[in-house]
């Protein structure tokens, strides 16, 4: 049976504390497989590149007492004969119909469900049918909600983020993740969204509702830093040079770290006065970039404003001054984009000097 207790006093903080005295919960936080994980088409390496930071960030907000334990199918096998108080499982388009499975057999032993993640948030009603609780966008504060009724013995259905901040938020979760399974395991997330809109991205339909770019405080992402042991990191932000004033502050932190990092960023950031270099002495050595199109006319129709009238070439050669690899992003597909465009746009890449290419996004916009 779903845990059910009584809320016992008229404030969150003290219905934990004394719903600690009487018993924790045990949690589990299941990132199920994608499909794409298992095909012998795709390269399984690039499924095992990243620990599950948004579940450790989610586990964090448990109380002391609690238990968690974190399952990420693409590294570990998934155990289905437990019987947690809770399961949390983050759902992808490629992974929903396994995470679906997972969350009807804990249902159906009498475990809570909650599922969340950019699937969930896409198709709600489709979600809900196997969930007790769907949270919908960025989980952060609705989750501490999520968890507080849930003490209570009065969760709600769905769950949207009302309040779209990370000061305060509790160090994640790393102790949870067995991080020798991992290619990349010093990633490392200090903001959320992304200042821009552009129209084949995630990102506005995830955020809608709210804020859709927000950042730690600076301090906090240099300790989150410094918990992690060695010298590479890699930042998983849309945008990390997004909001220049936490950037250069975040930079101007890391100086003397002793630190090498990965991260991502647009054109016109990397154009605009002098960030680049601040994250190149910072210890920048590689950029995630999007290119996405040659063509100012899909530029156009696809709302990346800011990569019009940008001087590719000169972002190009500012990085390569900076020893910084570039990884170029390219959409195919877009309205402007003709059957020459493939060649047209690897031939340029050569060109140009672009290191590597993360994979092709085919775009189709729906009329
Ligand atoms: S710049 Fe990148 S992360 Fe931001 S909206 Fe565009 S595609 Fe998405």
């Amino acid at each position: 049976m779903p845990l059910k207790v009584t809320c016992l006093t008229d404030g969150p903080v003290s219905v934990i504390r004394l719903f600690n005295r009487r018993r924790s919960l045990r949690c589990k936080f299941i990132l199920p497989a994608l499909t794409e994980a298992e095909s012998p088409l795709w390269r399984p390496i690039k499924y095992s590149l990243f620990p599950p930071l948004g579940l450790a960030t989610l586990a964090a907000f448990l109380a002391e007492d609690d238990s968690a334990e974190i399952v990420d199918q693409h590294v570990q096998t998934l155990e289905l004969n437990d019987s947690p108080d809770l399961v949390t499982i983050q759902v992808y388009i490629t992974n929903a119909s396994r995470a679906y499975h997972i969350a009807d057999h804990y249902r159906r032993q009498g475990v809570y469900v909650i599922l969340g993640g950019l699937h969930v948030t896409s198709l709600p009603e489709e979600a809900a049918q196997h969930a007790d609780t769907i949270v919908l966008g960025p989980a952060e504060e609705s989750f501490l909600r999520f968890l507080e009724d849930f003490r209570c013995g009065e969760p709600q259905p769905v769950y949207r983020s009302s309040v779209r901040t990370l000061v305060g938020l509790p160090p994640i979760r790393c102790d949870l993740i067995d991080r020798k399974l991992y290619l990349v395991p010093n990633s490392i997330v200090v903001t959320r969204g992304c200042p821009h809109h552009c129209d084949f991205c995630y990102k506005d339909a995830f955020f809608e509702g709210g804020r859709s770019y927000y950042t730690q405080q600076v301090d906090s992402a240099l300790a989150e830093i410094e918990r992690l042991p060695g010298k590479h990191l890699y930042f998983l932000d849309d945008h990390l040079l997004g909001q220049q004033r936490f950037a250069r502050e975040l930079f101007s932190g890391m100086r003397g770290m002793g630190r090498i990092f990965q991260g991502a960023a647009t054109i016109d950031s990397i154009l605009r006065g002098d960030l680049i270099e601040r994250a190149a002495e910072a210890g920048l050595r590689s950029l995630f970039v999007g290119f996405e199109s040659l063509q100012t006319e899909s530029l156009i129709f696809s709302n990346k404003r800011q990569n019009l009238g940008r001087d590719y070439q000169q972002a190009i050669k500012r990085l390569h001054d900076l020893g910084i690899m570039i990884n170029g992003s390219f959409v195919f597909g877009l309205d402007g984009d003709d059957e020459g465009v493939f060649k047209r746009t690897v031939e340029w890449a050569i060109q140009n000097g672009i290191t590597t290419t993360p994979g092709m996004l085919f775009s189709c916009r729906s009329r």
